[in-house]
């Protein structure tokens, strides 16, 4: 297996970056993952427009759509080009001496590689779920490769026995640490408004458009922790993650949400599947 650093194809333990890459120091960097449905490419023009819009946010000066001839190259040398399989992408400010503001002649450091991944059969899961204050910054719309607020709310989901750990900020749900949140109340689907408290998913803006392509409501619209009791049904998007119903919500190590229904979501996983096999 190699991976793609900077112009080259390398065995992964060949794939070295500088103890000074401003990635590895400071986080100072974007990432993308995009799915790819037995080698066929779904929303890829929205991923790598994404990782764009990131780029020109933090004045990362650097083409994503450049990417996309390497994504092709990675999958076929992986011989992934029939197979289930998403591409990570990674694009830092590169190398240069540990400064807090952007150096002026550093060159961007771009990793890709391709990794298989099981697609198939998301529509049989449930999560149990917890939910913590979202201790995050106040960019969220930014894909930045510093993650530790996200990794640090996952771990205390997994290690207490939770799938996924959903964020609360003053009240409000934003998303899980690693996924989009939609809510399903009075048959109208919720989800928090784009904006720099949430990611702006890929499978969320596909959720959207199935529902209105359905003509099921949806609001964009964050919904309360006081409002749990309102709500029939919750899932959770995302790349890999695809539509996951939430059955419960642990809250303080109280359970404060059951799920009551689920026609809803499984009518979204039924069209998103069509969506993404055909
Ligand atoms: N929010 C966060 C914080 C995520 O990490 C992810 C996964 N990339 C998502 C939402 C879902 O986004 P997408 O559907 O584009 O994968």
């Amino acid at each position: 297996k190699e991976v793609y650093l900077n112009g080259s194809w390398l065995k992964p333990e060949k794939a070295q970056v500088s103890v000074f890459d401003r990635g590895f120091m400071l986080g100072d960097g974007i990432y993308e993952v995009s799915p790819f449905y037995k080698g066929k490419a779904f929303k890829l023009k929205e991923h790598l427009q994404r990782l764009q819009y990131c780029l020109d946010e933090i004045s990362l000066d650097f083409d994503a759509f450049s990417l996309e001839e390497v994504i092709y190259e990675a999958i076929e040398r992986a011989k992934l080009s029939t197979e289930d399989c998403a591409v990570y992408m990674q694009v830092t400010r590169g190398v240069a001496p540990r400064t807090h503001y952007y150096p002026e002649d550093a060159r961007p450091t771009v990793l890709l590689y391709v990794f298989p991944v099981i697609l198939e059969g998301f529509e049989k899961k449930t999560w149990d779920v917890m939910a913590t204050e979202d201790k995050r910054w106040h960019r969220c719309d930014i894909k930045s490769t510093a993650l530790l607020a996200n990794v640090m709310a996952n771990e205390e989901a997994v290690a207490a026995g939770f799938a996924e750990n959903l964020l609360v900020r003053k009240g409000y749900f934003t998303e899980g640490s690693h996924s989009s949140l939609f809510f399903v109340k009075y048959g109208v689907v919720h989800t928090h408004p784009e904006g720099p408290q949430i990611l702006s998913g890929i499978t969320r803006a596909e959720v959207i458009k199935i529902c209105s392509d359905l003509g099921i409501k949806v609001r964009e619209k964050a919904v309360h922790i006081d409002e749990l009791v309102e709500v029939e049904e919750i899932f959770v998007t995302g790349t890999t993650t695809q539509i996951i119903p939430v059955t419960s919500i642990t809250h303080k190590n109280k359970k404060v949400y059951s799920a009551s229904k689920d026609s809803i979501t499984k009518k979204l996983q039924q069209f998103f599947i069509e969506r993404t096999r055909s």
